[in-house]
């Protein structure tokens, strides 16, 4: 029985996907924390990059005073057409494949929600903080992935990418930024940009470059043949 739980591990893959940046070419999460809060996130977000601040900090910070309207935000959020070209077909070729995929981001559930849902992928798996909408346009936000061993990012992406490696043998990881950083250190195929992928370089960590998911279409499909049909 021991044998046959570790041969099916052993057969799975799983694609970790960012989601700022990387699903959404757009930055959503810094998109609408500017235009609910103005300068006041740009101060915020300068402190973050610098590495003054990890993301738990700004999270805090900016809750207390970005003010959301709730009832602009759908219409905002549908503007921002920004799904990957070829995410679709990424999702397709893994399905077929049998490659789960999840999504972890260090941004905010309300906006991935939807936009998984207006871009037919309401039952894709993703960790992320937590908004709770109090009142008209205030906030509070949740981090129920935090890492108190470290402390810097609301949702800690290494921790989770651990608890998910007891069920795969191989995993792969797709994203751009700071908070990539670290699982992307703990994976087993890197795909990167921008900030990530600099870091990665710099780490001497193997992270092929990706302008987007075709990239990572090509390579799956070099390195594991034709496969089955992918439709
Ligand atoms: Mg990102």
């Amino acid at each position: 029985m021991k044998n046959k739980v570790t041969s099916r591990r052993k057969d799975k893959t799983l694609a970790i996907c960012d989601f700022d940046g990387t699903v959404s070419t757009v930055d959503i999460g810094h998109e609408v924390l500017k235009k609910y809060s103005g300068d006041k996130w740009d101060d915020i977000d300068a402190a973050y990059c610098s590495g003054r601040i990890g993301s738990m900090e700004a999270y805090r910070l900016i809750a207390s005073i970005v003010r959301i309207p709730r009832k602009d935000l759908e219409a905002y959020l549908s503007g921002l057409n920004s799904i990957d070209p070829y995410f679709e077909e990424f999702h397709r070729i893994c399905r077929s494949r049998s490659i789960d995929i999840a999504i972890i981001s260090d941004g905010l559930d309300f906006y991935i929600e939807d936009f998984l849902r207006r871009h037919g992928f309401p039952d894709l798996k993703f960790y992320s903080n937590k908004v709770v909408f109090t009142g008209r346009d205030r906030i509070n936000i949740e981090f129920p992935r935090f890492n108190e061993q470290c402390g810097k990012c609301g949702t800690c992406k290494r921790m989770l990418l651990e608890s998910m490696r007891k069920d795969y043998s191989r995993i792969i990881y797709i994203g751009d930024g700071y908070s990539d950083i670290c699982p992307a250190r703990q994976a087993d195929l890197v795909f990167g940009k921008e900030i990530l992928f600099r870091s990665c370089v710099k780490a001497g960590k193997e992270c092929i470059y990706y302008r987007d998911f075709r990239r990572i279409i090509e390579e799956i499909r070099d390195r594991e043949g034709s496969g089955p049909a992918e439709n």
